[in-house]
């Protein structure tokens, strides 16, 4: 996700809330994407950054491109089958048992190497090219949210699961089950064309990209791309370059949109617990009151981005998502504690706004006569897309979708795990837009919604970018 439109990851704190939070946040998000995807008509130049290399433009390689296109319509149907059931049968964070099983059996029947269980549900399956060439590697997410469809079509979810130890609605809000059909028919295109393949295709199959149903981020434990590197997803054979999309409601199904480097912010999470000395409401003087105290430091933490950082260097967001203290209204109480989220597109300005995030609480509570513990977690890098790959691959992704349906993807303040694959190869990633033409995408349900729509004749330009970006990556390589 997200963010927003992508609110992926949009961090979290503890409670029920935490829906209605993400849904929030990527309302908003979406609002700023489309406010300026819309209404300022962005300039393309980014995207047209390179021309078409010789290398994909020779007859072999135009015969190659044109198989693609032929094989992605020929199982369109199957696309959307596939997207529909797993819409119907969405699963939530590291339960995406049923889907895995699907995938799997899927890509062993396309007659490749599969693993499973990467991740706990991740699945992961080899295409070995008839000719040596690099490894490519596609990445999909698999899990859905604790979101309660609110979408009136015959294949909406009703699907209930437990999230975080209750009981929850489950929905594909954030469109992964769009990601897992689109990779499905990657596979079975490119498998199709095995033998004139240079190069091998790795098909990543995630989970958890939302963070875990099963437990919250602590700063210890891993999850889905973190997880799925570490038992060596990107080894073995060694991927050299990796691409991923992302279903968004900002653009008319079928659009395509992306930009290079900083493009989804990183997401960190933050837990602050101020000290205070019960006592009675009547007689503050007599304690601490951590609710003033914490009401201070949430104050105080905006005026880290408003007055501290260099916002002219890249932009960046601090949000104070909980806050929990007291259980009366005439005691002062003992405690409050606070948690929130950080967004940066900088790592200097990461580790900046972290130690200040430190700093403020911990002297406005000293200010107090009283103690705040600070936590700051690392939880998603930012993801970038490097300018030379993003150039090398912007013709390819021009021809897929089209004269005048692409464009410049705007920053989002949403995060995505994808970032973590881009530190370990070279990758892009980029937005595919779902929302019916004809709609203002401004006013379209964003991701995560319950209300979040998906026009299904977008999907198969996802398919032919995946294996186009496959193909001529492989192409320019030779
Ligand atoms: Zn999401
Ligand atoms: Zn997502």
């Amino acid at each position: 996700m997200h963010a927003f439109p992508f609110s992926h990851a949009l961090v979290r704190s503890h409670g029920p809330s935490l829906a209605l939070r993400r849904s929030a946040v990527a309302v908003a998000a979406t609002a700023l994407l489309a406010a300026s995807l819309w209404g300022v008509a962005p300039s393309q130049a980014q995207a047209q950054a390179a021309a078409s290399p010789a290398a994909t433009s020779s007859p072999a390689a135009l015969a190659l491109q044109s198989q693609i296109d032929e094989r992605a319509k020929a199982i369109e149907s199957k696309l959307i089958a596939w997207r529909r059931d797993i819409h119907q049968h969405p699963e939530m964070g590291n339960l995406e048992t049923r889907t895995a099983a699907l995938v799997a059996e899927h890509l062993r029947k396309l007659g490749m190497e599969v693993k499973t269980g990467v991740a706990v549900t991740g699945v992961v399956g080899l295409l070995k090219g008839g000719q040596p060439g690099p490894v490519v590697a596609l990445r999909a997410d698999m899990d859905a949210l604790p979101v309660k469809e609110n979408v009136d079509i015959p294949f909406a979810s009703k699907a209930k699961g437990i999230y975080l130890g209750k009981e929850v609605d489950v929905m594909h809000a954030c469109g992964h089950d769009t990601h897992v059909a689109i990779l499905m028919a990657t596979a079975e295109v490119l498998a199709g064309m095995q033998q004139q393949l240079p190069g091998s295709v790795k098909f990543i199959f995630q989970p958890a990209e939302e963070t875990p149903a099963t437990f919250e981020p602590d700063g210890e434990k891993i999850w889905g791309a973190k997880q799925m590197i570490k038992e060596g997803v990107m080894q073995n054979p060694k991927v050299d370059a990796v691409f991923g999309l992302h279903a968004s409601s900002a653009y008319p199904a079928g659009w395509i949109a992306w930009r290079a480097g900083p493009a989804m912010a990183a997401a960190d999470q933050f837990w602050i617990d101020v000290q205070g000395k019960q006592t009675h409401g009547a007689r503050p003087w007599q304690g601490i009151d951590p609710i003033v105290t914490g009401s201070q430091i949430v104050l105080g933490l905006q005026t880290i981005i408003s007055r501290q950082a260099n916002i002219g260097l890249e932009p960046a967001v601090v949000t104070v998502g909980t806050f929990h203290a007291g259980n009366r209204m005439n005691i002062v109480p003992d405690a409050a504690s606070m948690t929130g989220t950080v967004r940066t597109y900088d790592e200097g300005m990461k580790k900046d706004i972290h130690r200040r995030i430190h700093t403020t609480a911990t002297h406005i509570a000293e200010s107090a006569g009283t103690t705040a513990k600070v936590k700051v977690v690392e939880l998603y890098n930012a993801v970038v897309n490097p300018p030379d790959l993003t150039a090398q691959m912007a013709p390819t992704l021009q021809r897929v979708a089209g004269k005048g349906n692409y464009g410049v993807m705007p920053k989002a303040t949403g995060s995505e795990d994808f970032s973590f694959y881009q530190q370990e190869a070279p990758g892009l990633f980029i937005n595919l837009g779902v929302t019916p033409k004809g709609q203002d995408p401004a006013k379209a349900a964003p991701n995560h919604s319950p209300n979040f729509y998906v026009d299904e004749s977008g999907l198969i330009f996802g398919v032919r970018a995946l294996a186009h970006l496959t193909v001529d990556y492989m192409l320019a390589a030779k």
